[in-house]
C-alpha cells in the first residue's frame, strides 16, 4: 500500500508563531470591546437560553414504538450493517405472539440493541436504511454522559413513543 506525504513547508512567520498569537490575540481583543460597548453577546446563558437548531439537525437516536408499546424494529440489522462508524450491535431473537396484537406481524424482536454514540458521526444512514422507521435521529442534543458505559445507548434507553421526528 502507498503512502501519502501530507508535510508542507511553513513560512517564517509560521514557524516563529508570533504572527498568530498576536493575530488572535488582537480578534479576542476586538471581540471583547464589542461585546463590553457595543453589547454585541457571542455567548448564551444556557441552559436558560437555547439556540434554534436547524430542522434538519440530527442528534440522539431512538427507537420508534407502535400503540401497543411494542418497538417498530424487527432486528433486520440492515442499520448495523449500513453503519459507518460500526457502532449499532443488535442480537435478535423470536417475537412472542403475543406481542404482535397491534398491526403487522412482527417475526422478530431485537433481545438487545445498543448504539455507542462516542462512536457515531450522526450520518443518518442508520435512519434512512430502516425499513420500519424504527430507528430515527431526535433533535435532541443533550448527550452529555460522566463515562464511556453511559454512552451506549440500550433498547430501554431508545425506545419511545413519538409522533414526527421528536
Ligand atoms: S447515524 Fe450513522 S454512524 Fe450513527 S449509528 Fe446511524 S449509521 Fe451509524
Ligand atoms: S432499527 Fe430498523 S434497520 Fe435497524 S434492525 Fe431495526 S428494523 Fe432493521
Amino acid at each position: 500500500m502507498g503512502t501519502i506525504n501530507v508535510s508542507r513547508k511553513y513560512t517564517l512567520a509560521q514557524k516563529i508563531y508570533l504572527y498568530y498569537i498576536i493575530k488572535g490575540m488582537l480578534i479576542n481583543l476586538k471581540r471583547f470591546f464589542r461585546g463590553l460597548f457595543l453589547q454585541e453577546n457571542w455567548t448564551i446563558q444556557y441552559p436558560e437560553q437555547r439556540r434554534e437548531y436547524s430542522q434538519r439537525f440530527r442528534g440522539a437516536h431512538f427507537i420508534s414504538v407502535d400503540k401497543n408499546k411494542t418497538e417498530n424494529c424487527t432486528a433486520c440489522f440492515l442499520c448495523e450493517t449500513v453503519c459507518p462508524a460500526e457502532c449499532i450491535h443488535i442480537i435478535a431473537e423470536e417475537r412472542p405472539e403475543d406481542e404482535n396484537t397491534y398491526g403487522v406481524w412482527k417475526e422478530k424482536k431485537p433481545a438487545s440493541f445498543d448504539i455507542d454514540l462516542l462512536r457515531c458521526c450522526f450520518c443518518g444512514f442508520c435512519e434512512e436504511a430502516c425499513p420500519k422507521d424504527a430507528i430515527k435521529l431526535s433533535r435532541d442534543y443533550e448527550m452529555s454522559v460522566a463515562t464511556r458505559d453511559e454512552a451506549i445507548f440500550d433498547l430501554n434507553h431508545l425506545k419511545r413513543e413519538v409522533k414526527g421526528r421528536g
